[in-house]
């Protein structure tokens, strides 16, 4: 058996098994060695009966009697209750809709059960717990890998899998240099991922995991610093900084800028003054500041003669930015066109003749800044706004229009924290706004229970008589019985026929036509519009500062990144603003999340409480452009991350990467998605 052998080769594979595996990515036995535990689960300390306490339980019990009934209020419920006893006690065990179960266990035969022994329904007991038959549970105290489960496939079934074929492991070749592996004290790839799946010890699972950590972060670590490595040598155009126009810039603002805004523009334009490709990403909280920084880069650009392209991710956001910002780089003699997929056709073609003769100076656009039909004059400044709603591809294309290599600048508002940044985005250089502009004042976010929801809908009416405005967002655009969300159809429905029927109520979502969109947005803004349904399309940067309520249906429906984002919507001006969430989930976690919401208006703050609880991959909506391949490795591993950066440092500047093909492999594979480049 090796490696590459099909999976065909293993006892127990029949064709439902085998498309079970398949459909969790399983096609040969490395695949199988390859899919990791989940969490290790060690055997709790068996306990008596007697001394059972609510909690997760684990303890050895005969069944004193099974049986089975169907539920008197919900006719498809079943219901499988078991009496479990020992020389101390009994407790009564319950499973749902798992009828089989019946059968499965036996009276008078022992077991070892774990699960929540935990007050529900108005009696404690054990719920569903899980157990195996005493002769062959495993020992007690021995580590258990628990595999991401689906529905044939479950982690007991892998175990035995991969018991057969474990001793393939030793097949596997290391990807680190050895050198490495023996500085750094890891195990050999072969070990490592042996005691992933079979460690009897922790001190085993630490190490094994540590080594896989190590190659994780050393992958990513040495990507960027290629990255890095190839841009430096690049040249780009100078764009001289001149202290005359950005006091000139600012005078005309009506206000000053915040000192992180102060320190983040020095900072880009130094960089671009310098004939190295700037490569920076400017991270800064929601209603930070960050655009202005971004435009005062693109006038300077102007001044040196070269044109700047601001790229943003929705039609909506271009247009608001396009209006917002044009006033203010007119006065400063910088001529802006608007670009996008959904605009008259004279309109557009005006505004590519404008771009190729170099006649205007500023674009502003979505994607469509990238089509074939685009040619830049000399583009010297590249901004991408929003930067993780673009794909690399679209990212680097934009770049590749200019005749020299562009600074780029990319700019966002969820938030990575920086030793996560340093890591992912190991070529880029990063600055960070940390502050907001005086006199804003913290939103109130309150969690909202149904009943309650009276109270929420008086506040906004009185806000809405004081001349304010407010959002509602829901999950959906239509309703759906399948999903039992709220859609903004529906409750634009509902809205305009009572609570709200006397005002003035807007609805929007991603189906309407762009003009439909943009005729909304712009009566929300000019305040013809007092409440304005929508689905997350008004998640980033839209700006209207009148509107200083969002109530939000389904909460536990978004990520807490999206949530922070949403409630950014209000806040905007110097108003007292107010988010208010609603759900219907009382799932621990959820709840949890939500609650964050609510104690902290930091974006920084969430985004850790987020990584640390859903793992880096989905926050950043990663996971399906598998941009990072942390599976082991948790970024929050200070110690681990410095080490792994020095090691990488250091290798790359005494070897050269390509005499190592594997590792360069690699690095290959996830410049193409990680690079900014
Ligand atoms: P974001 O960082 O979310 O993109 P914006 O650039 O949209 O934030 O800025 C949010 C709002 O704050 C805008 O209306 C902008 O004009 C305003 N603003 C930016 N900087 C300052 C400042 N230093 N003082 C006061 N208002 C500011
Ligand atoms: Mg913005």
């Amino acid at each position: 058996m090796t490696i590459k052998s099909s999976l065909s080769r293993l006892k127990g594979v029949g064709p439902v098994l085998e498309k079970a595996l398949a459909d969790a990515g399983i096609f040969t036995i490395g695949d199988l060695l390859d899919y990791y535990p989940r969490k290790w689960d060690t055997y709790l300390a068996i306990k008596r009966i007697q001394g059972i306490q609510p909690g997760l339980v684990s303890f050895e019990a005969k069944i004193e009697r099974v049986s089975m009934r169907i539920s008197h209020r919900n006719r498809r419920l079943t219901i499988t209750e078991a009496i479990l006893s020992d020389s101390t006690g009994t407790i009564k065990a319950i499973w749902f809709n798992q009828p089989y179960l019946a059968q499965t266990l036996i009276a008078n035969n022992s077991y070892r059960f774990r699960g929540n022994y935990e007050y529900k329904n108005g009696y404690v007991s054990l719920q569903a717990p899980t157990f195996e038959k005493l002769s062959t549970a495993p020992v007690a105290q021995e580590i258990i890998p628990i595999y991401p489960e689906t529905k044939h496939l479950s982690s007991s079934i892998i175990r035995k899998l991969i018991s057969q074929c474990i001793d393939v492991s030793d097949q596997l070749e290391d990807i680190l240099p050895s050198a490495i592996i023996k500085v750094h004290k890891l195990l050999p790839k072969s070990t490592a991922i042996c005691l992933l799946h079979t460690a009897k010890t922790q001190d085993q699972l630490i190490s094994a995991k540590r080594s896989i950590a190590f190659e994780e972060i050393f992958e990513l670590v040495l990507t960027g610093l290629v990255i890095k490595k190839n841009i430096k040598t690049s040249k780009a155009v100078l764009i001289r900084y001149q202290a005359e126009v950005a006091k000139r810039f600012v005078a005309l603002l009506g206000f000053g800028l915040t000192n992180s805004q102060k320190k983040a523009a020095h900072t880009i334009l130094q960089d671009i003054s310098k004939d190295v490709p700037m490569n920076r990403l400017l991270e800064g909280d929601v209603g930070s500041g960050k655009t202005l920084v971004a435009l005062l880069a693109c006038v300077m650009t102007e001044q040196a003669s070269y044109q700047s392209a601001i790229m943003v991710p929705t039609e909506i956001l271009a247009r608001q930015h396009f209006m917002s910002s044009q006033k203010l780089l007119q006065a400063m003699g910088v001529k802006t066109v608007l670009l996008i997929a959904n605009m008259k056709k004279a309109e557009k073609e005006t505004a590519l003749k404008l771009i190729s003769s170099g006649e205007v100076d500023c674009i502003i656009g979505t994607h469509a800044l990238i089509g074939s039909n685009v040619h830049y004059h000399n583009l010297g400044l590249v901004v991408v706004d929003e930067q993780h709603r673009f794909g690399v591809n679209q990212r680097s294309s934009l770049k590749g229009k200019a005749k020299t290599m562009p600074h780029v600048l990319t700019m966002t508002a969820t938030p990575i924290p920086r030793s996560l940044a340093l890591v992912v985005y190991g070529d880029l250089d990063v600055s960070i706004i940390n502050e907001l502009p005086p006199g804003r004042k913290p939103i109130i976010t309150k969690l909202v229970k149904d009943m309650d929801r009276i109270h929420v809908y008086k506040h906004i009416d009185t806000l809405i008589d004081q001349g304010q405005q407010a959002y509602v967002v829901c999950p959906l655009i239509s309703d759906s019985d399948k999903l039992g969300a709220k859609s903004v159809e529906g409750e634009f429905r509902i809205l305009q026929k009572t609570v709200f029927k006397h005002r003035r109520i807007g609805l929007i979502h991603g189906k309407l036509k762009p003009d439909e969109k943009s005729e909304i947005m712009e009566n929300f803004k000019n305040g013809k519009i007092d409440m304005l349904v929508a689905t997350s399309i008004v998640e980033v940067g839209v700006d209207v500062p009148n509107a200083t309520i969002i109530l939000i249906e389904g909460a536990d429906r978004f990520g807490l990144a999206a949530l922070h984002q949403l409630r950014g919507r209000v806040g905007r001006g110097s108003q007292q603003s107010h988010c208010y969430l609603f759900t219907a989930s009382d799932n621990f976690d959820s709840l949890t999340r939500l609650e964050a919401l609510e104690k902290t208006n930091d974006g920084f703050k969430l985004a850790q409480i987020d990584l640390e609880t859903r793992g880096p991959g989905e926050i950043y909506g990663t996971t399906q452009h598998g941009l990072l391949n942390l599976r082991l490795a948790n970024i929050f591993d200070h110690e681990l991350v410095s080490e792994v950066k020095q090691a990488a440092e250091a290798f790359i500047n005494k070897h050269n990467l390509l005499e190592y093909s594997q590792l360069a492999e690699k690095v290959d594979g996830l410049r193409n998605i990680t690079s900014l480049d």
